[in-house]
């Protein structure tokens, strides 16, 4: 029985095999906060239900994601967010104490769920979308299947899941954040950060024969598998490096804002914008 929740559904789609699927394809499944908490309460069905074994990602529509979606950054006043840590104050403050919970906390999260998890990833993965690909233990990609960072045209320096050197190698990754270059699913699949590209039409199937082989194996070893090769990745440095690179990713963040509204103080935009009081106006 498929479960609906407002933009993801979460659905037993063969014996030992969750799918949740992002349901937001009007707008490309952009990851809100609703989509966030959404797939958070799919994997915890997931988590609880002792007979799941594999939980497939994937998303609707033509493309997998484009990414956060940036009408819901930062709101610490959203209910659903609800960080221990949280601040209305704004600046810095509250921007490090969101993106702490719901972009790095949600994808270590769901990083280290006890069972394996594959994702299915088609059309544009752009951004935050990486992030969701990346949490996932393999990555099935269909043939026409993209992915970019393009966030340091942004200025900042990479998606806050910062996996990059672990998904694509230390000069890989270098040129693919320094260029902002789009990468296919070949290219994604001869750096080794997809396991297998397949036609768009098979990817499904061949994802649910995939989890079909998985789900053979005994849960508790498959549980400790996967410990052991996050354990791995973690030795390589993996949670210090992201602990680092969320800071520098928000000295970026601080940097743009503060860029910012020394532009607008200058460039005299309206007074709401400004860091000063408004000169008083002469009668015109
Ligand atoms: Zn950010």
């Amino acid at each position: 029985m498929k479960q609906e929740f407002e933009l993801a559904t979460y659905e037993v789609v063969a014996p030992h095999v969750a799918k949740i699927m992002q349901n937001r394809p009007q707008a490309r499944n952009a990851q809100n906060n609703r989509l966030t908490y959404d797939l958070d309460a799919c994997f915890g069905l997931a988590a609880r239900d002792e007979d799941i074994k594999v939980v497939l990602l994937g998303g609707e529509g033509p493309h997998f994601s484009s990414g956060h979606d940036l009408k819901s950054w930062g709101k610490m006043t959203d209910p659903l967010v609800t960080t221990w840590s949280p601040s209305k104050e704004g600046g810095v403050h509250s921007r490090y104490s969101f993106e702490q919970e719901v972009f790095l906390g949600m994808c270590r999260r769901w990083r280290d769920f006890p069972k394996p998890t594959i994702a299915m990833v088609q059309g544009k993965c752009i951004a935050g979308g990486l992030m969701l690909a990346w949490v996932c233990d393999l990555i099935i990609a269909s043939d026409d299947a993209t992915f970019v960072d393009p966030v340091v045209a942004m200025g900042v320096c990479g998606v806050e899941y910062f996996n990059h050197p672990y998904e694509l190698g230390i000069r890989k990754a270098k040129e693919l954040l320094f260029t902002a270059d789009v990468w296919d699913a070949q290219e994604a699949h001869r750096l080794g950060m997809v396991n297998h590209v397949v036609p768009r039409p098979d990817l499904e199937q061949f994802t649910l024969d995939l989890a079909a082989r998985i789900a053979n194996k005994p849960a508790f070893a498959l549980k400790m598998t996967k410990q052991a090769v996050n354990t791995a990745q973690n030795n390589m440095g993996q949670q210090s490096t992201m602990d680092t690179t969320i800071a520098l990713h928000h000295m970026c963040h601080a940097h743009n804002a503060e860029m910012e509204s020394r532009a607008v103080r200058r460039e005299g935009l309206p007074e709401k914008f400004r860091g000063e009081p408004a000169p008083v106006k002469a009668a015109e």
